[in-house]
């Protein structure tokens, strides 16, 4: 059974301090290890067996490095599939895709992904997890065993998530909550300067979830990170997003990109406050407007 003792902070670390801001207005970041996102006139066609389906089209969109998008919309309408472009998992048939002013033309370890599933090694314990990828990257194919370095990155990325009792549990020691903290670590451990998360928080309990929106607000302050994240729910989408993209359409693609006028830090409680139930007005007022569909 997964562990009931999960903690409830997080370390803040020195980027911490921006979270006790107060009222930091929404604005362009200090976000040197962060990129931007570009895409213009994207499309994708998917043709199986003799049935197309435009999953995409004419998609264009600008992430500003450090910022936090989210794509918002109904199952179907081309969210994951726009992520996998962008992660380089997936070949477009038109258009323009880059990352940091570069193109993008297949994965690359500045790009991290985040799936609703954490995809830990069950063999591995988190810390092994969290070092999996790193190991790969840097030992290239020479055979390495403990390297101190590798351990201080892992003690420090797990004290960061608040996994620091953890490094030695195995997934299914691990809650929920605690499990999509060490595939955060493992994502964050090799420095991406963008992070992808195709609706990360979807099979979790409310109050996991919750905690998870707080953990992941957090660690975004601290490392000042660009971060698309897409989902389904629109309350998450205000909560997280700088902006929200919403997709849906005939062809499918980016209907509006509504800004969210609120300050940082942003709190699970804000949810009930006019402000925010203003923005998610607007915001469903666009996913449920019909373009001529
Ligand atoms: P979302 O993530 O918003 O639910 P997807 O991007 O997964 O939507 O899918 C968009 C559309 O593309 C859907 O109609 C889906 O059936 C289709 N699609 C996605 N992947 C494939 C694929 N590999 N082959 C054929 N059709 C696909
Ligand atoms: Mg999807």
């Amino acid at each position: 059974m997964a562990a009931q003792a999960e903690p409830v902070g997080v370390a803040t670390g020195t980027g911490g301090a921006a979270a006790t801001d107060g009222a930091a207005p929404p604005g362009p970041r200090d976000a040197p290890g962060a990129a931007n996102v570009v895409l213009g006139g994207v499309g994708k066609t998917f043709r199986r067996a003799g049935r197309r389906t435009v999953a995409l089209a004419g998609v264009d969109l600008e992430v500003r490095a450090g910022e936090l998008v989210c794509l918002l919309g109904p199952s179907g309408c081309g969210k994951s599939t726009l992520l996998r472009i962008v992660a380089g998992a997936l070949a477009y048939d038109q258009g323009a895709v880059t990352v940091g002013g570069r193109p993008v033309s297949g994965p690359a370890p500045d790009r991290g992904i985040l799936f609703q599933s954490p995809m830990l090694f069950s063999w591995l314990t988190t810390r092994k997890n969290v070092l999996f990828g790193l190991k790969a990257q840097r030992s290239r194919g020479i055979h390495e065993r403990d390297d101190p370095e590798l351990d201080a990155e892992a003690d420090a990325i797990l004290a960061t998530v608040g996994l620091s009792q953890f490094g030695d549990a195995f997934p299914h020691e691990l809650s929920g909550g605690m499990q999509h903290r060490a595939a955060f670590a493992r994502a964050m451990v090799t420095r991406p300067s963008l992070l992808l998360m195709d609706e990360p928080f979807g099979a979790l309990d409310a109050f996991t979830r919750l905690r998870m929106h707080e953990f992941l607000l957090s660690m975004w302050e601290q490392y000042r990170i660009t971060i698309i994240f897409v989902t389904h729910d629109l309350e998450e989408a205000v909560l997280l997003g700088d902006r929200v993209a919403v997709m849906g359409g005939r062809p499918p693609g980016i209907r509006e990109v509504i800004d969210v006028p609120l300050g940082r830090p942003r709190h699970a409680l804000d949810v009930d406050t006019e402000q925010f139930l203003a923005v998610k007005r607007s915001i469903r007022q666009a996913l449920t407007t019909d373009r001529g569909a």
